[in-house]
């Protein structure tokens, strides 16, 4: 069954590397004036700032914090190194509770000096490392499962069924998923494993975008709903019977062409494949 077509932008969320060429002050005033509901905050845009107030200039603005992104990279042959990784991750969750961000988005990291079932293990652990720092924060983690050609240094965690299996492994209220379209329109275990993780109570966000065919760059070639050959409308309709039928629906897109453009136009074009394609 197909979900029924999206009314109005009471559920539309952006990413601030969507816009990215614009700072955060700036997306601030045009998310509100364009009618965007929520926002999610990537640390980058952050830097320099004082974190707490850009969260009030947020809420002041009538947007709703959806999430900080990112922490993870927990892998690493070195122990120093997987150590490095849990500290900047306790900043991450730091900085989240100081923004009002209820969630931090997890890119979960890989090494390709070792095996994929290492890294994952290291993952875990990692996540248990940080876990009571999230949960005294009133922070959750969400797992984002990224597409396997990015395995090797980005995430060992490349399907819903690993990163479903991880939060088994770690069962904690604070621990989920992030279901993004791009990284995994083409699981034929899809359906079944966002089933799964909405009967468990632990699909935290749901990341939109398409997939370009061909697509030029394997980081910065991501369309615009509508622009590729992902099922958009089907795969939300998964997520909202998995229990997701009121979260924010977030573009993600990364995009040397679109951040080329003007991007006011850019965000005129963001809501119109948001209320036609999603
Ligand atoms: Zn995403």
């Amino acid at each position: 069954m197909t979900a029924s077509p999206i009314q109005d932008l009471s559920r539309l969320c952006v990413h601030t590397i969507t816009t990215r060429p614009w700072p955060i002050e700036e997306i601030t005033d045009r998310f509100a004036a364009a009618g965007v509901a929520g926002i999610t905050v990537w640390r980058q845009a952050l830097e320099g700032r004082n974190v707490a107030r850009v969260g009030q200039n947020l809420r002041d603005a009538g947007l709703s914090i959806v999430s900080l992104c990112r922490g993870g990279f927990f892998p690493a042959t070195d122990a120093q190194q997987r150590q490095r990784a849990v500290d900047d991750n306790f900043r991450a969750i730091d900085e989240a509770a100081e923004l009002g961000a209820p969630l931090v988005v997890l890119v979960c990291g890989a090494d390709p000096g070792q095996p994929l079932e290492q890294s994952r293990q290291q993952i875990v652990d990692g996540i248990l490392a940080v876990h009571d720092r999230a949960v005294q924060a009133n922070v959750r983690l969400g797992i984002e499962p990224l597409h396997p050609m990015y395995a090797d240094t980005r995430s060992a965690i490349n399907t819903m069924r690993q990163a479903n299996d991880a939060c088994d492994q770690i069962n904690s209220p604070h621990v989920g998923v992030v279901v993004d379209v791009y990284h995994l329109w083409w699981d034929p275990d899809l359906k079944r494993e966002i089933e799964r993780c909405g009967r468990a109570g632990r699909l935290f966000a749901f990341h939109v975008c398409d997939w370009r065919s061909p697509t030029e760059d394997m980081l910065n070639d991501r369309g615009l709903m509508g622009e590729g050959c992902i099922n958009v409308c089907e795969i939300r309709g998964w997520v909202e019977q998995a229990g997701f039928g009121h979260g924010f629906i977030e573009v993600e897109i990364f995009s040397d062409r679109y951040w080329k453009m003007d991007q006011g136009e850019f965000l005129a074009k963001i809501k119109e494949a948001y209320l036609s394609h999603t």
